[in-house]
């Protein structure tokens, strides 16, 4: 399998290479050349349990990894860091499969492939014969940053760096870095958003200079976020394995055809789910839930991207968010591997902060469906599937409930659904307090009461991580200004 570049197709390397780097040099993300397709052996397929999936599917992508090899990191991956030996649980409410993915340790579907990422990583250095500490440069918008923390802390030879928007994540989001342990790790908050915090990394990724003196100084950038490709590979396995167990729970028929609905910030969770139905899953619609910030509902609608707006902070903060970095990928793959044309589209995105794609792009966006979710919305539907089931979701779960409802209604379409519920509801109790009316206090009290109160009410068990925060020591207290990104780099590795 080779990778290449959507802003060059004349790069051909492997994806070791592309784990290690994390972006390319032209500032394009790597790609597969070709998405591989997966024999619906059922028979097979049918009896895997999650590692034996993931090992499966991650296989068809790295295949310069050796299978012994692959194999260790599943095991390492999915083992008893995540609260259920399924890993994955699906629930059924209200007619439709909520496919969980919040039960790794951080709470938030970014442990399903932060888990992972580390181990790939590792080996891909060896093959690449890397001598240099990697250092992991992170921007998050809450939940990238602790599951990235968690899966490198204390791995030899790394070092990682997360910036957070200072303003914006939740009180237990934002605990949840600051406690972070290991001796490799630096947490930093700085005054601005999502957005500002990636473009901030962004630019250290591309500023050639600075690169080059770390380089000198026994180091290399490396990155865990989506635009990394280790990252977005072991986000396919879920769609399959969902797939999977619908049909071993009789749900639905072999090849029968499903929607997914993903509540979407970066893109990346969403274009595992395409390259899923690119690699044979039988989709039926893709439906990107966006909150407030709804670029990608304008985008998929009219074709034309424009990130100039303001940004707003809502209850789902991890979805706040103007620059959907792997919206290149999507655009690779819908010009027919234009490269040309998509460095094109992405200088005019940096230019100008908008751009409009053909009209043969928008014919391919068909399977996609996209629509947003006020937060009016997102707090009415925690409280009325709360109601009349006792399920809770949280924020950015509710973003997609309250989008598929909008779909169902629009077309009427009554195909099986998967939402992808990505965050535990206590990660963001203070908003799913307030949605389901907990009867006390909300406002005056603090994040730790409400999730006792939380669990009592609505009756469903604090997981082991969040009652630990509570005892740990903040370990990090560094502020910057979005402009200081880089001298932090700088003051952090002493270069
Ligand atoms: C990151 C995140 C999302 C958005 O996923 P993308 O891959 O960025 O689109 C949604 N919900 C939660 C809880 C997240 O942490």
């Amino acid at each position: 399998m080779i990778y290449t570049s959507t802003r060059n197709s004349n790069i051909s390397i492997f994806s070791s290479e592309a784990i290690v780097n994390g972006i390319a040099l032209d500032g394009g993300l790597y790609v597969p050349k070709e998405i591989p397709t997966i024999d619906f052996d059922y028979e097979n397929l049918l009896k895997m349990n999650y590692k034996e999936l993931a090992y499966f599917i991650i296989k068809k992508y790295l295949t310069d990894f050796e299978d012994s090899e692959l194999m260790k990191c599943v095991e390492r991956a999915y083992d008893s860091k995540f609260d259920t030996p399924i890993i994955a649980p699906i629930k059924e409410i209200e007619g439709v499969h909520f496919l969980e993915l919040y039960h790794g340790p951080t709470l938030a579907f970014k442990d399903m492939a932060l888990s992972i990422l580390p181990q790939l990583l590792n080996i891909a250095a060896v093959k690449q014969n890397i001598k240099k500490k990697i250092v992991i440069l992170t921007a998050t918008s809450g939940d990238t940053g602790k599951a990235a923390l968690e899966g490198f802390a204390n791995v030899e030879n790394t070092l990682i760096i997360v910036f957070y928007p200072g303003k914006g994540v939740s009180e237990i989001q934002k605990l949840q870095m600051i406690t972070a342990a290991g001796k490799n790790t630096f947490v930093v908050g700085i005054d601005g958003n999502f957005d500002d915090a990636q473009d901030g990394v962004k630019q250290i990724f591309n500023d050639n200079e600075f690169v080059e003196m770390l380089y000198e100084n026994g180091y290399i950038l490396s990155s865990a976020n989506s635009i990394n490709i280790g990252r977005l590979i072991p986000q396919i396995v879920y769609y399959f394995y969902g797939y999977l167990n619908l049909i071993k729970d009789k749900k639905i028929g072999r090849d029968e055809l499903i929607n997914i609905v993903v509540p979407t910030g970066n893109f990346g969770n969403i274009l595992a789910a395409y390259y899923a139905e690119k690699m044979g899953l039988p989709v039926n619609k893709l439906i990107c839930a966006s909150n407030e910030n709804n670029v990608l509902y304008d985008f998929l609608t009219t074709g034309s991207y424009d990130r100039v707006r303001k940004l707003i902070l809502t209850s789902s903060p991890s979805m706040d968010i103007l620059l959907s970095s792997n919206l290149e990928r999507l655009l690779y793959e819908i010009s027919n591997h234009n490269s040309e044309l998509v460095k094109n589209l992405m200088s005019e995105l940096l230019i100008k902060g908008k751009y409009e794609i053909t009209d043969s792009m928008k014919k391919e966006l068909n399977e996609f469906f996209g629509d947003y979710s006020t937060e009016e919305e997102t707090f009415e539907s925690i409280k009325e599937v709360y109601n009349s089931c006792g399920y809770v979701m949280d924020t950015h779960t509710s973003v997609a409930y309250s989008v598929y409802k909008k779909y169902k209604k629009t077309t009427k379409d009554e195909t099986p659904t998967i939402i992808v519920s990505t965050a535990s509801p206590f990660k963001f109790c203070r908003s799913v307090c307030n949605a389901i009316g907990i009867k006390v206090d909300v406002d005056t009290l603090n994040d730790f009461t409400l999730i006792e109160e939380l669990s009592n009410v609505a009756r469903i068990k604090i997981p082991q991580s969040i009652k630990a925060l509570k005892h740990q020591k903040i370990v990090h207290n560094n502020s910057y200004s979005k402009l200081e990104m880089k001298s932090a780099v700088a003051k952090f590795l002493k270069v």
